[in-house]
């Protein structure tokens, strides 16, 4: 018997593991595995397992035809294939590989241990263009461009056989009764291959042109981006599923313009992960380590203001409303939510790092890391960004669509006063409803010199000998001479 073992690439098409098992002449078991200890990971959220476990209803739903279906368990997973070896002999585990946390980073070291000792082949096959084994970056964007060309690896679902096989009661009864699971929740983006396909469809042949137009505004980005990232993240549709599938259409239907900053954007993704896979040790540390001597003490109050949307910075707070509602943000609401905690709130970004991670529909742990400590311009590498909410608030939400939806307190104010609602008078506050410290708080910090304070101290440490040669170390492992690293 073989596994084929389902992880972050809940799908059926271009899926390499799933290609190489049905080509062999063994039974094929089609696994999922929800681990208690990923759950109890500080970035793990139900709505993660939700993506997760509807993605994986409507593989099933697919899979009827062949009499097939993936196994959902719900245990470790040293101890699901313990089970399963015992109970069929397995001969092979297929799987894609995984840049994950510590916790699955360490799951998989031990786990290749212990196939290793009971004789069977784990088979992992790179995944979402990362190249695992690198020790720099030279030739990384030629073999890239070259896994993103490969023909897909679409298996041949009919050699899937029945199989009679139920999941034992230990390992799946008490989790599949969990509410959770009943309905899936309707604000977030919903789950599986064909809504992936769906999604990317109408980008690529409708809302493609308007792509950079609308990028970093807080409320036309959600209709056109591409809105991909929880099925890339999950991996309802592959990166080279998309890349050509926008290079065949959108060619057709968008100026070179948007259609290459598209595709350059699934190349930034493989990149960022690429340099988690390379360098794991920064989802707790700075990557640069000459900012270890930081020092930004914790205020609660402060974080506890900024987690719940409730700092006085009217576009601050609805993007945090926001994204707890939805489970997506545009690339610049994030950057300016980091900068604003980190900058303007002087908190360190590992105080908000699990927070967002938890309320991302498309969390992805090499992505998240890597973007959080160079939006608090702790990287070294790039320019500091310390993003004035004012004035993100006036350019990206210039009617206040976004913040009369996600700050009902606020939606009677005039635009000028949605922006900066700390200069109403008291008679205003009157007239919109809003008194200030009771509907709406009052700005929790004062701006101008906390992101003066920010600044100051942030181009100093540039300057320092050991950030410096930091920079070079992290130039030369992670960044071919000719890209540099990227941001928007
Ligand atoms: C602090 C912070 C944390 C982030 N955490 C995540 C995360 O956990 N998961 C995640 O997928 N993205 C993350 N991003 C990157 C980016 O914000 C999202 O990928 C993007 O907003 C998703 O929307 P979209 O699919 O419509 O993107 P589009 O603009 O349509 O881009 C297409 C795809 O390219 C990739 N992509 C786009 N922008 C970036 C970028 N700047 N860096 C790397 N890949 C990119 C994504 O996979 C995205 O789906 C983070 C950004 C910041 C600033």
């Amino acid at each position: 018997m073989n596994i084929v073992w389902f992880k972050r690439d809940l799908r059926l098409r271009d899926h390499a593991p799933l290609c190489e098992a049905l080509a062999g002449e063994e039974r094929v078991l089609l696994v999922y595995i929800f681990e208690p200890s990923v759950q109890a990971y500080p970035d793990w959220s139900w709505r993660h397992a939700q993506f997760q476990y509807f993605s994986i209803q409507a593989m099933n739903k697919d899979l009827e035809k062949y009499s097939a279906k993936v196994h959902i368990f719900f245990g470790e997973a040293r101890d699901i294939f313990a089970h399963l070896h015992t109970e069929f002999g397995l001969k092979g585990v297929y799987s894609h590989q995984e840049t994950g946390n510590k916790l699955t980073y360490d799951r998989d070291i031990a786990l290749a241990s212990f196939f290793k000792a009971e004789g069977i082949t784990w088979h992992e096959t790179p995944a979402q263009g990362v190249q695992r084994g690198r020790q720099d970056r030279q030739g990384w964007s030629e073999a890239w461009e070259r896994d993103m060309q490969a023909p897909l690896q679409n298996p041949d679902l009919g050699k899937l056989q029945p199989l009679e096989f139920e999941v034992p009661v230990d390992f799946w009864a008490t989790y599949k009764h969990q509410k959770k699971f009943k309905e899936y929740p309707k604000q977030f983006q919903p789950a599986g291959e064909e809504k992936a396909w769906q999604c990317l469809k109408t980008f690529a042949n409708k809302r493609i042109p308007n792509y950079l137009k609308h990028l970093s505004e807080a409320e036309a980005s959600r209709h056109f981006c591409s809105r991909l990232s929880p099925y890339l993240a999950w991996g309802n549709i592959s990166t080279r599923q998309v890349y050509q599938y926008c290079q065949n259409k959108s060619e057709k239907t968008a100026s070179k313009r948007n259609v290459e900053a598209f595709l350059a954007r699934l190349r930034w993704r493989s990149h960022f992960i690429q340099k988690f896979e390379m360098e794991e040790r920064y989802e707790f540390e700075h990557l640069n380590k000459g900012y270890a001597t930081l020092e930004q003490p914790l205020n609660l109050a402060y974080l506890d203001a900024w987690k719940q949307g409730k700092t006085g910075f009217p576009i601050v707070d609805a993007s945090m409303r926001c994204v707890i509602a939805t489970g997506y943000l545009n690339f610049r609401m994030r950057a300016m939510l980091v900068s604003f905690l980190t900058h303007v709130l002087w908190q360190p970004w590992q105080s908000g790092v699990h927070h967002l991670a938890k309320y991302f529909l498309d969390y992805e742990t090499g992505i998240h890391y890597c973007q959080f400590q160079m939006q608090a311009g702790v990287l070294g590498t790039n320019t500091i960004r310390i993003y004035n909410p004012v004035k993100q608030s006036q350019e990206q939400d210039e009617k206040g669509t976004f913040i009369r939806q996600w700050l009902p307190e606020l939606a009677h104010l005039p635009t000028a006063l949605l922006h900066k609602p700390w200069e109403m008078t008291a008679m205003e506050q009157e007239m919109y409803h809003c008194r200030l410290g009771i509907e709406y708080p009052l700005p929790i910090v004062e701006l101008k010199p906390a992101m003066q304070k920010a600044s100051q101290i942030l181009w100093s440490f540039r300057k320092l000998p050991e950030v410096l040669q930091e920079n070079k170390r992290i130039l030369h492992r992670h960044i071919e001479h000719s890209v540099k690293d990227e941001q928007e």
